[in-house]
């Protein structure tokens, strides 16, 4: 006689096997990974982000300042440009001179321009990178095997998983058709451990009994 326990879902027998638990079993951890980092990917995204924008726009600022010097230094280098400044645009000077500056102020505005495009366009197409640098200095780590956090649970401790597990409990159970949820865990857990017909979350199966469901 198959000992397997049907579908916790839709009682069908456990060979072939349905999709229904893994499926279930999908929905939950969606909703339980949900839960548990939401609100925690909300704040790593908003500190990466900050700290990458804060850099992006900090080296745009250094490379255009030394552009604006460079521009600076160019322009005071320009022939008559002091004495231009020094009678605000209307030097007594020839004005082919005053034309022919104009024109070489004109041009190293313009130049100064696309020079600081440049710089913003190279800075912001460094985004990508600057993003994974960031979000490589979050750790996310799994825990200690051997915590007893891990091997002992608080709900476990409690009693919760050897509720309805002693053997009046079991007898009764295996007459009444109705799945008990511990055995409706375990037949999951047995399940993702064999080839699972249909997809399944990654989940470490050794000693792994999925959380309760939410229907
Ligand atoms: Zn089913």
């Amino acid at each position: 006689m198959d000992a397997a326990p049907n579908c916790a879902i839709c009682n069908a027998p456990a060979y072939p096997e349905c999709p229904c638990e893994s499926e279930r079993l999908q929905i939950a951890v969606k909703q339980a990974e949900k839960r548990a980092m939401d609100a925690r990917l909300d704040e790593i995204r908003d500190w990466v982000i900050s700290h990458a924008r804060q850099h992006i726009l900090n080296a745009f600022e250094r490379l255009t300042s030394s552009r604006k010097q460079a521009h600076a230094t160019y322009l005071s280098s320009l022939p008559n440009y002091a004495i231009y400044m020094q009678y605000s645009g209307h030097p007594p000077i020839h004005p082919a001179y005053i034309a022919q500056l104009q024109a070489q102020i004109s041009e190293a505005h313009a130049e100064l321009k696309r020079g600081i495009d440049a710089d913003w366009r190279a800075s912001v197409l460094r985004y990508p990178e600057v993003l994974d640098y960031f979000y490589g200095l979050v750790s996310l780590r799994l825990p200690d095997e051997r915590s007893p956090r891990v091997l002992e649970p608080p709900f476990a401790v409690a009693g919760y998983m050897d509720k309805g597990y002693g053997k009046e409990h079991k007898k009764k159970k295996r007459r009444d058709s109705s799945a008990a949820p511990d055995r409706m865990y375990s037949a999951v857990a047995e399940r993702l451990r064999g080839p699972p017909s249909a997809p399944t979350p990654p989940i470490q199966s050794s000693g792994y009994r999925p959380p309760m469901y939410g229907y």
